[in-house]
């Protein structure tokens, strides 16, 4: 476990995700802070901004947080929930909304691990399971936190957080599954390979000469 740090240095639990599905898209996103949106992460926003309201209310004895701030010292992260359900014993139960359907990448049970561990941080209380609720399907997906997801979310932000003190930026690897759905592939070029990175390196000196 990593030591606490200050809150300038957390990344944001949505930047874990970017890491999971490909780390150059990562690096791209938060070491050179670069951003581009296309249809489906616009879809996103949108639906966020809509839901990223701040409110709670009871129902059947759960008591419903929307909107609600989340973060983890010991993990460095931060972000907000969509939803805690705070069940009659107590127990947070983090739901997700996605736009979506289920992803084969697992980055969305990453981010409600992510979510859970900052939970758990937050309140001492176990956070077993979560859910998250797909837009496409109308369907609600229970996750169980277990061990195994728990590890891999703990790997991944340790991960991340050393690619960003590095400040390096992976190469690209064309992958179709997930270029063609990139919203930075005009600035990654990932069909390009060397020959954007040579016209990368020829850029950025010449800007230093400027
Ligand atoms: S275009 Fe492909 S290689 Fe480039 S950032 Fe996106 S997913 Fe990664």
């Amino acid at each position: 476990m990593r030591a606490p740090m200050d809150d300038e240095d957390k990344l944001a639990i949505s930047a874990l995700q970017h890491f999971r599905f490909c780390g150059r898209q990562f690096a791209l996103i938060h070491v050179e802070r670069l951003w581009a949106e296309n249809r489906l992460t616009a879809e996103g926003r949108l639906m966020h901004e809509k839901t990223d309201v701040p409110a709670a209310h009871a129902t059947a004895g759960t008591l419903v947080v929307r909107a609600m701030p989340l973060a983890s010292d010991a993990l460095g992260l931060y972000g907000v929930a969509d939803t805690v359900e705070f069940l009659p014993d107590g127990t947070p139960f983090p739901v997700e909304y996605k736009h979506g359907r289920p992803n084969p990448h697992g980055s969305d049970e990453i981010q409600l691990c992510a979510q859970a561990l900052c939970l758990e941080e937050m309140t001492g209380r176990a956070v077993p399971a979560g859910a998250l609720f797909y837009g496409k399907t109308r369907r609600r997906k229970n996750v169980s936190i277990d061990a195994a997801l728990r590890e891999k979310t703990r790997t991944l932000a340790a991960e991340a957080h050393a690619l960003r003190e590095r400040g390096e930026t992976p190469r690209a690897q064309y992958d179709p599954a997930k270029c063609d759905s990139c919203s930075l592939r005009e600035l990654c070029l990932p069909e390009c390979g060397d020959a954007a990175e040579k016209l990368e390196r020829a850029w950025r000196s010449r800007l230093l000469a400027d």
